[in-house]
């Protein structure tokens, strides 16, 4: 007899070895986690999007000047076009990833989900697997308080920690919330 699932010898009678049904065991164990400790959300503000897109308004104002200065309405028209669709085009997409995307801690796992049009990402990390918890910020990040929350998992590919992990953009007060993380996966 081979085990169903990973082919292995059975010593004993039976489907699967004593290995497969310790992982399924533990699996069950971790959907029946549903208590939400904490959820932590991409944000979406308008005023940090301005200031990540000042470089559009810059290139928009200097093609208007320009388009202004040769004296062409027509030109300058689509001048105004064309920065109002990429800049909408940018924002809506920034606020529909922000609603798409979220991660929430439980008791022994953390759930991270991502949906954009077509893409649908979900991850699930036990904490037991998590080997680094850390953020990152950009000069204007850090002017909102905002940060990148990089969490960072045990893998199968040494050095790609966050292959086995996952990254969510834009927190807020991203000081405060790694503090609550870090206190939540101590304690489990
Ligand atoms: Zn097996």
């Amino acid at each position: 007899m081979r085990c169903k699932i990973c082919g292995a010898q059975l010593k004993k009678d039976g489907d699967i070895c004593t290995n497969c049904y310790k992982a399924f065991q533990e699996e069950e164990e971790l959907k029946k986690d549903v208590n939400e400790r904490l959820k932590i959300k991409r944000k979406y503000s308008i005023s940090y999007e301005l200031v990540k897109y000042a470089w559009i308004f810059l290139i928009f104002i200097l093609s208007s000047v320009i388009c202004i200065s040769t004296g062409g309405f027509l030109e300058e028209l689509l001048v105004v076009l064309i920065f109002a669709v990429v800049l909408g085009g940018l924002l809506f997409f920034d606020k529909r990833i922000a609603m798409g995307t979220q991660v929430i801690f439980y008791e022994k796992k953390v759930v991270y989900t991502f949906d954009f049009l077509f893409i649908h990402k979900n991850k699930v990390v036990k904490y037991t697997d998590l080997r680094d918890v850390t953020y990152y910020q950009t000069l204007t990040q850090k002017r909102f308080g905002f940060g990148d929350l990089c969490i960072y998992a045990k893998g199968m590919f040494p050095g790609a920690t966050l292959l086995n992990g996952f990254q969510i953009k834009n927190i807020e007060n991203v000081k405060e919330v790694l503090a609550a993380i870090g206190e939540l996966i101590s304690i489990n």
